[in-house]
């Protein structure tokens, strides 16, 4: 199966937050100094690789930090084939095998950690990056709903958001890696969110299924939904916030868009 193409808007929403993230840092640093902005430039030509490096160094050290405190609480799904000791340990296996087959994706580590809430992360700078779940997702969602959060959160990783994400310390449950990177990660949320639109539809390619993808999205929002009668109850709950002008606002603060949006943006593209 062919990779699905990236949503539109992503690499132009990158594009201009990279802009408007370079003139600020133009107009601190010569803020700062009483540099010239042409003075500013060549600084920063060597300023920001450095301050990458430092931002590299330190994400590094968050993301060990952060796996070995995953590691001291989590199961670890075996990628890499059945173990015969634990079935639904290895029926997620298979998933993710599955799913790495229909996305082309690179080797992951797959945990479940336990928690409260319905909701995934990906995250790491080397391979195998780590796909975080947390455990109230399996005890309400299906098959093919789970494949549909697997294959999103492998959408991160195909599409390199995983790298970017990880370094800005943007994703949900990320360790920062500097308080500077809230700023970054503020100017960021308007490319994120059209990540999210491009990794949805990896989800879909993975789940196979639009009904099934849509029906996960909803219960990212309102939690479990057993029937299709329940099903069309949450859409129509989720529908009314679309409308909601404080929740269009909210949405400008949030690295995800609305729940309503991400289903129109899948039944537009699977049309
Ligand atoms: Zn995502």
């Amino acid at each position: 199966m062919r990779r699905p193409s990236r949503h539109p808007s992503e690499i132009p929403t990158l594009l201009i937050t990279l802009l408007v993230i370079t003139a600020m840092a133009l107009v601190s640093i010569a803020a700062i100094t009483g540099m010239t902005a042409g003075t500013a430039f060549c600084v920063s030509l060597c300023a920001v690789p450095a301050l990458g490096m430092i931002m590299l160094g330190a994400s590094t050290m968050a993301n060990v930090q952060h796996h070995q405190a995953l590691l001291r609480q989590a199961y670890r799904i075996p990628v890499d084939g059945r173990t015969g000791e634990n079935q639904v340990l290895d029926e997620l296996g298979d998933m993710v095998r599955e799913c790495r087959q229909a996305l082309s994706c690179e080797p992951v580590d797959v945990f479940i950690v336990p928690g409260r809430q319905v909701n995934a992360y990906t995250f790491g700078l080397h391979t195998p990056k780590v796909i975080v779940l947390y455990e109230p997702m399996l005890k309400i969602m299906n098959r093919d709903e789970l494949k549909f959060v697997i294959g999103h959160e492998m959408g991160h990783i195909v599409y390199g958001h995983t790298l970017l994400n990880t370094l800005l310390g943007g994703m949900a449950g990320m360790p920062s890696s500097l308080g500077a990177a809230l700023l970054f990660a503020f100017t960021f949320r308007w490319w994120a969110r059209a990540c999210e639109y491009s990794c949805d539809r990896a989800g879909l390619a993975a789940c196979g299924d639009l009904t099934r993808g849509i029906a996960a999205l909803a219960q990212l929002a309102v939690g479990d939904i057993d029937t299709a009668a329940e099903l069309q109850q949450a859409l129509a709950v989720i529908e009314r916030q679309d409308d909601s002008v404080g929740e269009n606002m909210g949405e400008l603060l949030s690295d995800h868009p609305m729940i309503a949006k991400r289903i129109k943006a899948l039944q537009e593209y699977s049309r």
